[in-house]
């Protein structure tokens, strides 16, 4: 459910029209809906409540400092996975204590800038990275609030190329591993142990493998318990999927239920990870029509915003809904890619698309809100989008569009 909705044949951000929104800040253009998101934290804090729990909103699906702050101000925690998204919950007057930090390659440098600023939880993902936390924790005379990262082994069934609960892929510990790495944190005067931690992959559609998921983590809770090691939390991390085509995610209701059961009696937090399903649908990516043009047969769209701006589609094939903010009547549709202007074959929006446009018409990206702008760049020396937020009748600029200067100011002759 999101409010990017047609009213009489024309799409409205809330209650503002796409269109004047586009006019009014160029294009292309990131919108975003305030009361979406607003909406999507209520739906995960709904099913949560049962037990006690926190929301740790994943800061790489989107990291506006707008997005950040609202958050905060609902109360909501975070995952970072850099020390650059830990500085921006920091900017937006979010609490770093109740932030979590995940990511296989953090360096000496931001375990100790997390450390000193009172991190919740290290998220760690192997042996060598445990011993350098703790080696960075004994410099600091503090004890490091460590989770290890398990890898359950257990197939997310999504793209593989956001898949990362199988043993073979780079992420987290086997839960043997991770067994005999607790009973030695136990020893450690550096480390205190905190959770337990997983993500198994984004874009989920089925709730079986989180369950899956949550049963071997509790298993081991439960062994790590009868052992005298108890931890304060349990994080299942993130990867609820959302609908960008036809796909029939969960509610967060129905994906947390099975969750809430299993953890009845336990005394132990749920942590969870969203971003996608925070995001993704409170956004969409507005982009002017420049030219349409045929090769042959094949009929394309070219917009002026491109793979630099959403790279989703070329990066992953991934499919996103494409519609005219004007509606058209269908009997003008025609087969067609959509495209950006970046020199790259990949570089398009969305492909074999029926469309009914013309040249100056505003196409709105659905689903856009998250890996959008937080995966952009300025690739072609393309300047970074604006971004906006609307709620209701009102919008403000969360980020200017980048200016020309502002491309190579960093750089000299
Ligand atoms: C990316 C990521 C998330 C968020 O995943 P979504 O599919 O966007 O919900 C959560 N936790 C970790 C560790 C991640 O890397």
């Amino acid at each position: 459910m999101d409010y990017f909705n047609f009213r009489e044949g024309e799409l409205y951000a809330e209650d503002l029209k796409v269109r004047d929104l586009a006019e009014k800040y160029g294009t292309p253009l990131y919108i975003y809906s305030q009361s979406t998101l607003e909406r999507h934290l209520r739906a995960f804090e709904r099913a949560l409540a049962p037990h006690p729990h926190q929301v740790c909103y994943s800061v790489k699906s989107n990291s506006n400092l707008a997005v950040i702050a609202l958050m905060a101000k609902l109360g909501v925690g975070f995952d970072v996975v850099s020390e650059g998204e830990l500085r921006r919950v920091k900017a937006a007057g979010g609490d770093v204590r109740k932030a979590v930090f995940s990511g296989v390659g953090k360096t000496d440098e931001e375990l100790r800038y997390a450390l000193n600023e009172g991190i919740l939880c290290l998220n760690v993902e192997s042996a060598e990275e445990l011993a350098a936390v703790s080696r960075t924790a004994a410099s600091l005379g503090v004890k490091a609030p460590v989770a290890l990262r398990v890898n359950p082994d257990v197939d997310a069934r999504t793209l593989p190329a956001i898949s990362t609960g199988l043993k073979n892929n780079k992420f987290g510990i086997s839960i043997e591993e991770a067994f005999a790495l607790y009973l030695k944190m136990a020893e450690d005067p550096h480390l205190k142990i905190s959770g337990i931690d997983c993500h198994i992959g984004s874009q989920m559609t089925s709730t079986l493998p989180i369950l899956e998921t949550a049963d071997i983590l509790i298993k081991l809770y439960k062994r790590l318990k009868e052992h005298g090691i108890s931890v304060d939390h349990i994080d299942l991390g993130g990867g609820l999927g959302v609908t960008y085509d036809a796909e029939m995610p969960p509610s967060p209701d129905d994906f947390f239920s099975g969750i809430i059961e299993r953890f009845r009696g336990l005394d132990c937090k749920i942590f969870i990870e969203p971003g996608r399903a925070m995001v993704a649908n409170a956004g969409i990516l507005a982009c002017k029509v420049i030219y349409k043009k045929h090769n042959g047969d094949k009929k394309f769209i070219v917009t002026d915003g491109g793979m630099n701006d959403l790279i989703r589609p070329a990066l992953y094939n991934a499919h996103m809904t494409i519609v005219n903010a004007h509606e058209r009547p269908e009997s003008g549709a025609e087969r067609c890619d959509i495209v950006g202007p970046v020199c790259e074959s990949d570089d398009f929006l969305g492909r074999d698309r029926l469309l009914n446009a013309e040249d100056g018409d505003i196409l709105a990206v659905r689903g856009a809100g998250a890996y959008g702008s937080s995966m952009s760049s300025c690739y072609n020396s393309r300047r970074l989008a604006c971004e906006i937020m609307v709620s209701g009748a009102s919008a403000r600029v969360v980020r200017r569009r980048q200016s020309f200067e502002e491309l190579w100011e960093r750089e000299s002759v």
